[in-house]
């Protein structure tokens, strides 16, 4: 493997900070502490920088030669509400909150790419280098482009880097096209009228209509979608009643789907209050159906063919070609795709190794491979000089 000497001389340096940010994590726009510690930084290596762009986002600028060529490198920076089970000497002190997902590590290796290419500056153009809040379900990424962010820093193309476990350490992962799915949540609030529960013939039975509903949902799937498309239509929750004989005059019903077709996120919502409309019509049941209640909802993340083209190339040149490999799409979903909505790019993995021990993302257990930050780094690094060639 090819890291530069500069890059291995860096390496204590990211694991310190790597592990900072693992020992203080911040969820979805209360990252304060975590964006000040990351600005601080590249103060230090002298960027320029903007600060609370999408609350709690950073993001650095770096030039050099006089192209006007520019790329975005993405890493997001926050951690999840979950109670770490590891005993690590960098354990999370923050009650309920842990890097689950290794953004701890993406925010390291970036600014590792930060600090050697504020020494090493061998390209020529514009590198910005976004720190993203709220990726997990709370749409940061949505957040700073509502806020300018690609009109403040008008990038040609965007990169991310996700790491991901069950991949061993020092593989990455590259697909044209759709690789993570759409993410979208839905509620049907249900009223009908309450009674005794000895006398149903006097009211109308919310919990009924929500059992037929909850069943009916499910061919959604399995009757109207092409079968060749992957689709997920889950309930999540169903909350009715209070009491043993009485029948509750109100339900809800909670889930979320997922799939790989633009199109289809449409489609499914529709069927879901086609469905719903007429089997409260049957039962005589009022229903209030929200599509992504508090605009929660993630578009499918497609990478556009030729900057996955030359971001899979700059992998194999990297690591060889028998350790870049092209991933099954993950029905999981990632607030990247809104960037790539706006701009062409490719949204990568990287290897985190064995789960063994329930190393696997957003479980208590997890914890960033640390072998990657340079690898990592030195990916950033590579795609800085591939794109923004020397002429
Ligand atoms: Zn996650
Ligand atoms: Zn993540």
């Amino acid at each position: 493997m090819n890291i530069p000497v500069k890059i291995q001389q860096l390496e204590t340096q990211m694991r310190q900070w790597r592990q900072h940010l693992h020992q203080f994590p911040e969820t979805a726009y209360e990252e304060i502490e975590t964006a000040a510690y990351i600005v601080e930084i590249l103060q230090k290596l002298g960027l320029e920088v903007h600060s609370g762009l999408g609350k709690t986002g950073v993001v650095a600028t770096l030039s050099a030669g006089n192209s006007t060529r520019k790329i975005a490198l993405r890493a997001d920076i926050d951690a999840l509400f979950i109670e770490e089970k590891n005993e690590l000497s960098y354990k999370s002190q923050h009650s309920g909150k842990m890097h689950a997902c290794g953004h701890d590590g993406h925010t390291a290796m970036l600014l590792g790419a930060a600090a050697y290419l504020s020494e090493q500056a061998d390209f020529n153009g514009t590198v910005y280098f976004i720190f993203q809040p709220a990726e997990e379900a709370r749409a940061g990424a949505k957040a700073m482009i509502d806020e300018g962010l690609f009109e403040l820093f008008p990038a040609d193309s965007v990169y991310g880097l996700h790491n991901f476990p069950s991949i061993p350490q020092g593989n990455f992962g590259f697909k044209t096209g759709a690789v993570m799915a759409s993410f979208d949540c839905f509620e049907i609030k249900l009223t009908g009228r309450g009674t005794h529960a000895a006398m149903p013939q006097l009211g109308d039975d919310v919990i009924v209509t929500a059992s037929q509903i909850i069943t009916a949902l499910q061919t959604i799937v399995s009757r109207n979608i092409d079968p060749a498309k992957a689709v997920v239509v889950s309930i999540t929750q169903v909350h009715a009643g209070d009491t043993w004989n009485a029948l509750p005059d109100s339900a809800v019903i909670r889930g979320t789907f997922r799939c790989f077709t633009p199109s289809l996120q449409a489609f499914i919502s529709d069927e879901i209050t086609r469905i719903t409309d007429g089997l409260c019509q049957a039962h005589n049941i009022k229903a209030e159906i929200v599509i992504n209640p508090e605009n929660a909802g993630y578009p499918v993340t497609i990478n556009s063919s030729k900057e996955t083209a030359i971001a899979k190339a700059v992998a194999q040149e990297l690591v060889g070609k028998d350790k870049v490999f092209q991933p099954t799409p993950s029905m999981g979903s990632e607030d990247f795709a809104f960037m790539l909505q706006e701009k062409a790019g490719c949204y990568a993995w990287i290897g985190n190794g064995s789960t063994e021990g329930g190393c696997l993302l957003h479980n208590p257990h997890y914890d960033f491979n640390d072998e990657n930050l340079t690898l990592g780094a030195t990916y950033w690094v590579r795609l800085v000089e591939k794109i923004l060639v020397l002429d």
